[in-house]
């Protein structure tokens, strides 16, 4: 294509739309490039497109349809997995200024524009004294179409279930522009085939979601909190085991030693870094049975060889070692950039994993932390890697590549939460086996039969 029939298709859209909506200027599309993976492949797209309707986005896709352009959904761009990489020529639609908000305290539902960020929707819907659950650690920067496009998890999926557990309803913009509704504020809905469903973790491939109508329940009752440190990281899951086996905690985080001194060296909060390993475990459940689990939690850590146990019931405590947890992605990342993997097994296979993860490490020489929702059994390897230095980075990717191997030989997944995106596609096929990979094909070519929703992600 000429630099004049390109420029040529580009007017036809920026034609169609509000003044300002495409942009082309190469500064501001540099910001767009690129999720947090920092996908080195990412391409350069002609524009970026930033409608605030439903009709914004028919048109785009219309037109992307009519010019066989590849469209790249994007919400707020922290995913992990390269899932909103820009494509060579393609458009990025970034949903951001969709933002609507309507709460309904009746049937306890919000239905919520694709750009509001997941903390802006569980405030809006604080007020209504309702509980949106699902919490990816990044909730204050992620979007809840992102969210939905890649059924996020987070720190309580362990009680509370994932993003699709939440999402009753959704519009989505198919490739050809047809808006579609599916679901709604119906609490029960067995009516038809479960599309609703078969969007929420589809990471921008079959469809642009416009509107998300999500489940609320009453407020989380108050937390109790148990920290407990571990001389050794299998003695820490140990205890995990220990715990599930006999109640479901409302939140069971794994931290081992390189994360946890990631996260001492910036915040300087007094986190033990000569532990093992760190478990946060949370209690929310009514009246005496709080106090209850709590005590049998602390009990479960000091036989399991917990060196120190230490057990609150004020939020503000319990919050500062959340939000430790939660900031041990950006603390590795001033380590160095990541590769950052989200494989999950079974719980029972959960310390054989964390082991294996650690002889990888060892075996390919790189630096690797390892986060968990442990009580999901879903981990993060952090891989740190030196992209300017070929070799470094090639063990690191060989050490990515053993990761989900793993994983898969323990009856696991690829990915627990971040989606397969571009940088996990390889892994697949080996998860899910070919007969799938051929069904997930067929489903794709019936939806979007050029192509053009985000070519080169995940099938
Ligand atoms: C520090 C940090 C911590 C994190 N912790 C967690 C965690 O605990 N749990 C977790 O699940 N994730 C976590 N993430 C990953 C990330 O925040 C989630 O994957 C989130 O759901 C992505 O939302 P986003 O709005 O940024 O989407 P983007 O990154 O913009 O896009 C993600 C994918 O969704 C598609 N997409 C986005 N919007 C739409 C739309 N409207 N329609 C169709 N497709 C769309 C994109 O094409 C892409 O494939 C973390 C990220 C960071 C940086």
């Amino acid at each position: 294509m000429t630099a004049t029939d390109r420029d040529a298709r580009l007017d036809a859209l920026v034609d169609r739309l509000p003044d300002g909506m495409v942009v082309t200027d190469p500064d501001i599309i540099e910001g767009y490039r690129r999720d947090r993976a920092a996908d080195p492949d990412a391409g350069v797209p002609l524009a970026v497109v930033r409608p605030t309707t439903t009709e914004h986005v028919r048109i785009a896709l219309r037109w992307a349809n009519e010019h066989t352009i590849a469209v790249v959904p994007r919400g707020a761009g922290t995913g992990l997995s390269g899932g909103a990489s820009a494509v060579e020529g393609g458009i990025v639609l970034t949903t951001e200024r969709m933002r609507a908000l309507a709460v309904d305290p009746v049937t306890r539902t919000a239905t919520v524009g694709p750009g509001l960020l997941n903390a802006e929707v569980k405030a809006a819907v604080a007020e209504h004294g309702l509980w949106y659950p699902p919490d990816p650690s990044s909730f204050e920067i992620c979007s809840i179409g992102g969210n939905a496009a890649t059924n996020a998890g987070g720190l309580c999926c362990v009680k509370y279930g994932m993003t699709t557990d939440y999402v009753l309803g959704l519009e989505v913009v198919l490739a050809d522009g047809t808006a579609i509704r599916l679901g709604g504020p119906r609490l029960k809905d067995s009516a038809g085939l479960s599309l609703t469903k078969l969007f929420v973790g589809s990471e921008g491939t079959l469809g642009v979601i416009t509107e998300v109508t999500v489940r609320l329940i009453p407020p989380q009752p108050p937390r109790s909190t148990i920290v407990a440190t571990f001389e050794s990281v299998d003695a820490a899951t140990e205890a995990v085991l220990a715990i599930v086996r006999e109640m479901r905690p409302a939140m069971l985080e794994f931290m081992d030693r390189t994360s946890i001194r990631a996260v001492e060296s910036v915040l300087n909060m007094g986190l033990d870094t000569t532990a093992g390993a760190l478990l946060i475990a949370q209690s929310d459940s009514p009246g005496d049975d709080r106090a209850r689990e709590t005590t049998r939690m602390t009990e479960l850590f000091t036989a399991g060889g917990a060196s120190e146990v230490f057990a609150t019931d004020d939020p503000a405590d319990g919050e500062s070692f959340t939000a430790a947890r939660r900031f041990a992605i950006p603390a590795m990342e001033k380590i160095g950039p990541l590769l950052l993997e989200d494989v999950g097994v079974p719980l029972p296979a959960l310390p054989t994993l964390i082991d294996g993860i650690e002889q990888i490490a060892e075996r390919h020489a790189v630096t690797c932390a390892v986060i968990a929702h442990a009580g999901d059994g879903n981990t993060h390897p952090l891989i740190v890697h030196d992209p300017t230095d070929p070799e470094q980075t090639a063990r690191a990717q060989r050490a990515f590549g053993d990761i989900m191997d793993l994983a898969i030989s323990l009856g696991g997944t690829i990915t627990g939460e971040h989606g397969v995106g571009r940088l996990k596609k390889a892994w697949l096929p080996d998860q899910v086996g070919e007969d799938v990979m051929e069904l997930s094909r067929r489903i794709k070519s019936a939806l979007d039969p050029s192509g053009i929703l985000n070519p080169g992600a995940v099938l």
